[in-house]
């Protein structure tokens, strides 16, 4: 379905978000604050709206600026009754839901999400866009692999900031083994394909632990956590023998250790999770 669909905010994302809708064959409005980021977008069909008030009169908008501040500060004189935003800025769940309230106590219909993807890649399923709030009943397909979260405007943040945490843990985990690694003249290149497949192994055990977790009972099936921190205390020793920097290692032994010390010894790794459900040290 090729809908008239409206994009607000034409930096590096909303570009290659109008891109896409234009490629798609959905009628594309667009608007930026800055018009001649419009141009090329033009040139290749987009209907450049001449004001934002004409810009949201369309269909469904898309909203993609800086921050929610420039969200609030661009719509907040503009006249939301009856209009549907689709506010795609990243932010927190916070921000999410207080955004959410606003707009819809101005008459519109608001869903929030997060493009968890580079502008190169929105419009191949490889870009995942998440959703939450009203389930919509429009068609964002063009853009990428679209998630609908719930009805909690929230949601779509929340998944944004904790996919974020898997990808920053997994590559400080990668650096700290290349620096590693490089001390006995290993370069990054040899040791990727092997740090691949770690982690990749390790992604696989993602599902049986989170049954774990979810049933709150953790069997030690493979192997206990004491077991796994002797082996921690071999990362922490490694890295501060080698010079290489070893606060990420001493990190990770110290929340084992704690859960431990907490009685949690003979368990499987994911009992952990009760030193994340916590405010840290
Ligand atoms: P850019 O800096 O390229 O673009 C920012 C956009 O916001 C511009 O269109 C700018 O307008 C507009 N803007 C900022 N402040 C205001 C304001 N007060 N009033 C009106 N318009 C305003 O950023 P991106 O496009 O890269 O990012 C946009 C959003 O997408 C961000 O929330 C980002 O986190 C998210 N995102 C980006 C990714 C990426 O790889 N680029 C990946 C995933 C999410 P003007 O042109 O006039 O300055």
């Amino acid at each position: 379905t090729t809908a008239p669909v409206t994009v607000l905010g034409l930096g590096l994302m909303g570009t290659a978000l109008a891109r896409a809708f234009l490629k798609a064959g959905h009628p594309t409005t667009v608007w930026n604050r800055t018009a001649a980021k419009a141009d090329s977008l033009v040139a290749e069909g987009a209907r450049l709206a001449p004001t934002i008030g004409d810009a949201l009169a369309g269909g469904v908008t898309i909203v993609c600026l800086t921050d929610y501040s420039a969200v609030r500060e661009l719509l907040g004189d503009a006249g939301l009754e009856g209009t549907t935003l689709v506010n795609l800025t990243s932010g927190d769940s916070a921000q999410a839901r207080e955004t959410a309230a606003w707009a819809e106590k101005q008459g519109a219909r608001y869903l929030d999400g997060a493009i968890m993807a580079i502008p190169s890649s929105i419009g191949t399923a490889e870009a995942v866009i998440l959703l939450s709030g009203p389930r919509p009943d429009f068609d964002l397909g063009a853009l990428g692999t679209v998630s609908h979260l719930g009805e909690d405007p929230g949601l779509a943040s929340l998944y944004d900031v904790a996919g974020l945490t898997m990808m920053w843990s997994v590559l400080n985990a990668w650096l700290q083994g290349t620096a590693m690694l490089k001390t006995a003249g290993v370069d990054a290149a040899t040791y990727a394909p092997f740090a691949q497949q770690i982690a990749a192994g390790v992604a696989g055990w993602l599902p049986g632990y989170a049954e774990q977790i979810d049933k709150g009972a953790f069997p030690a099936e493979v192997s206990a956590l004491e077991t796994d921190a002797r082996a921690m205390a071999h990362m922490v020793e490694e890295s501060e023998a080698l010079g290489v920097n070893a606060e990420l290692p001493k990190l990770i032994k110290a929340m084992a250790d704690r859960a431990i010390a907490a009685g949690h010894g003979g368990e499987q790794y994911p009992v952990l999770i009760r030193e994340f459900e916590r405010p840290g040290e």
